[in-house]
């Protein structure tokens, strides 16, 4: 239920979001790009790269990396496919997790030529902050949360809510009854000091 709403409030196309935000991205987009077919790498944006995975618990989970530059399979210039991401706002901590699902998922997606093994990923920020996350960080244990996750999605019933003083930093805070029955207070008080 609460995911359902979340999806419902989230922007669902770009007619949701302000003609400056596109502007800056779709810049931002094409100049990585650009950087990327100048070293003689192969590079397909947005659309070109639309990924729709069935999990093993039957969740349908669609992706759409900004940047997909191919891997390079042999040569001196071998290299592995990278994912970025072009990021227009400030630094946080979800940009990462987002592009480490984009890894997973364009490496899992058979529709999506160019990868065939786990590629690398990129986070770029319009303030020129590059950061990288290699392919490494695709970890079984990762891989081993997002089913989980995926399995909790995929239940009948969503698990029981369990509140506590973190529900203050909850996005769901205000329309979630149990958050609201609870009355969780923001002061908390501590003996440490
Ligand atoms: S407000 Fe609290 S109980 Fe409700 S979804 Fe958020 S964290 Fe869970």
């Amino acid at each position: 239920m609460l995911h359902q709403l979340g999806n419902f409030v989230a922007p669902k196309s770009n007619t949701d979001l302000p003609a400056s935000w596109i502007d800056d991205h779709n810049r931002l987009v094409s100049e990585v790009s650009d950087r990327y077919q100048q070293i003689g790498r192969t590079v397909r944006i947005e659309d070109e790269n639309r990924v729709e995975i069935i999990s093993k618990s039957g969740v349908k989970v669609v992706g759409q990396p900004d940047i997909l530059v191919e891997e390079v399979l042999s040569g001196p210039e071998k290299s592995r496919g990278i994912i970025v991401e072009a990021k227009t706002g400030r630094q946080r901590s979800k940009d990462r997790l987002q592009v480490m699902l984009y890894m997973m998922m364009t490496n899992a997606a058979r529709s999506i030529s160019g990868i065939s093994n786990m590629p690398d990923g990129q986070l770029v920020y319009k303030d020129g902050t590059v950061l990288d996350i290699p392919f490494t960080e695709i970890t079984d244990d990762f891989k081993k949360s997002v089913s989980r996750l995926l399995g909790i999605v995929a239940l009948a019933e969503p698990p029981d809510p369990r509140p506590s003083g973190y529900c203050r930093f909850c996005k769901f805070l205000d329309i979630c009854p149990s958050a609201e029955q609870e009355g969780h207070s923001i002061i908390d008080e501590t003996d440490d000091f």
